[in-house]
């Protein structure tokens, strides 16, 4: 059985709690994990908080050496970890196993970084004084993190926060409890010393309390939904605790009249249908110029048909079934109330006999249903709304709370920059489905969140400024 990890040990839940995992492709229970509260994150705490002092004091090169070591293992161990976050977040083999290649690469882009926190020296206006401004860990931090990519989300903050000298706990998503274990095994595997990163599962609503009321957390990441992030915002002001809030998206995608039309919707449905569409920053509204709007509906339908859609351990499936049950009515509910605003649906919305799927959904939403663009969709949906100009369509798609992350395709260059710039939002792919990488910084805007992850920034982001001078005349 897996189990958590506290101080260098395999553990189980302090009160004997036991958590039930599901296969959403086939609804089985088919593993049992430790299911914990906060006695466990407090004891891991406690771990985590003495283990700082020495893991401050190592170099960046000695850090960085355990986490290039843990790139390795992910990487040898894929094959192994790959099929478990299949079997439990439902995403195909293929999006697994690249998911933890991009776990790994995290881990080596960190490793490297570790050894550049560099400084900064300010000359002074009094010629005897010298100041300099250096960066310091900032002590534990406590990491919460979303399903959607179970082990790439923990990666993300965990490798930049160990770069950084910081020490971790962890707490990943209960539906996705293998993962993070799995994630665990390479690091321990590593000789990592005991308390630098540790593992907790279970109750989220008390190990959260728990990171936000002990003082020796000095910050929380969070990849999550916007309503949870807001939560702990409110509660992070008890102790003024640093926050890194990775919430939710509901990105634009412009499609403007010059574009290659059959290559555009081909792309377009294997990005938006990518992880079942549950994906923060994935494209989710399309806005098509009025000329090719027709084309652009047919086309998509086509490819979003051919999509094959089971379970991700069988050969040739595209696309796999939400996370649970609540997440498949959330979308079905939404494609009920985008009908009710006058959308129609042109193919999919369909569920199987068995397991929590919603088959591929493209919509003509020629009157731009306001349900698209308030709530963050998370599931197999593709409305398209046709635009006349620049001004209308950038209305559009600003008009929204999220600002995470958005498209737009054209190869008119002054286009692609006045659309560019217009956009209220973190990240701006142009003619590029995948504007985020593991050496760029990677955040939102507007209720999508604080801070960036990935990075150099997502670096710095578990580090304090410290600004020390020295007067030489006395
Ligand atoms: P969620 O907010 O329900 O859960 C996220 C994590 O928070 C889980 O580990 C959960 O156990 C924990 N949690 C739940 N209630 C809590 C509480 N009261 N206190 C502390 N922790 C609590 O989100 P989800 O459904 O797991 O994930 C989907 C959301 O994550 C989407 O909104 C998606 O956009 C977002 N997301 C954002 C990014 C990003 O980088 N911006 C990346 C991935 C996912």
């Amino acid at each position: 059985m897996k189990k958590q990890y506290i101080n260098g040990r395999w553990c189980d839940a302090l009160g004997g709690g036991l958590w039930h995992v599901q296969n959403p492709a086939t609804e089985e229970w088919f593993a049992d994990v430790p299911f914990g509260d906060e006695r466990d994150s407090l004891e891991a705490i406690a771990a985590a908080e003495s283990a700082f002092a020495s893991w401050k004091k190592l170099s960046g090169w000695e850090r960085g050496a355990f986490l290039r070591r843990c790139a390795d293992l992910i990487r040898s161990h894929a094959e192994r970890f790959a099929p478990e976050t299949t079997m439990e977040a439902g995403k195909p083999l293929k999006e697994a196993l690249g998911e933890w290649m991009v776990a790994a690469d995290l881990f080596e882009w960190y490793g490297e970084e570790a050894k550049r926190a560099y400084g900064r020296v300010i000359p002074s206006k009094r010629a005897e004084k010298r100041m300099q401004v250096v960066w310091e860990p900032m002590g534990v931090v406590g990491i919460i993190t979303a399903w959607n990519f179970p082990a790439y989300n923990l990666a993300r903050a965990c490798a930049a926060a160990l770069a950084a000298g910081c020490t971790v706990v962890c707490k990943g998503s209960e539906y996705t409890p293998l993962s993070s274990m799995n994630l665990f095994q390479a690091l321990h595997e590593t000789g990592l010393p005991a308390g630098v990163a540790n593992l907790v599962n279970g109750d989220a609503a008390r190990i959260g309390e728990s990171f936000l009321n002990h003082p020796a957390v000095r910050k929380i990441s969070f990849t999550g939904s916007t309503r949870v992030g807001k939560l702990l915002m409110d509660g992070a002001s008890r102790t003024v605790k640093r926050l890194a809030l990775e919430l939710g998206g509901n990105a634009p995608v412009l499609i403007f009249e010059d574009v290659p039309l059959e290559q555009i919707a081909r792309t377009a449905v294997t990005g938006r249908f990518r992880n079942a569409g549950q994906v923060c920053n994935v494209p989710q509204r399309f806005y098509v110029a009025q000329r090719i709007y027709d084309d652009f509906l047919h086309l998509s339908s086509e490819h979003a048909r051919q999509l094959r859609v089971g379970y991700g351990l069988e050969e040739g499936v595209a696309m796999g079934p939400l996370i649970n049950k609540r997440q498949q009515e959330h979308v079905l509910t939404l494609l009920e109330h985008s009908k009710q605003q006058g959308a129609t649906v042109l193919t999919g919305g369909q569920t199987l006999d068995k397991g929590f799927f919603v088959t591929p959904a493209v919509v003509a939403d020629r009157q731009a249903a306001p349900v698209f663009r308030q709530q963050e969709i998370f599931g197999p949906v593709l409305p398209v709304t046709p635009f006349s100009d620049l001004e209308e369509v950038l209305q559009q798609a600003n008009d929204t709370p999220y600002g995470l992350a958005a498209y737009v395709w054209t190869n008119n260059l002054k286009m692609a920059y006045a659309a560019a710039e217009g956009l209220q939002f973190g990240m701006i792919g142009i003619n590029d489905w995948a504007p985020h990488g593991t050496e760029a910084p990677f955040g939102g805007w507007k209720q999508s969140g604080l801070g960036h992850e990935s990075g150099s920034e997502g670096m710095l982001e578990y580090m304090e400024k410290k600004l020390i001078t020295i007067n030489l005349s006395t």
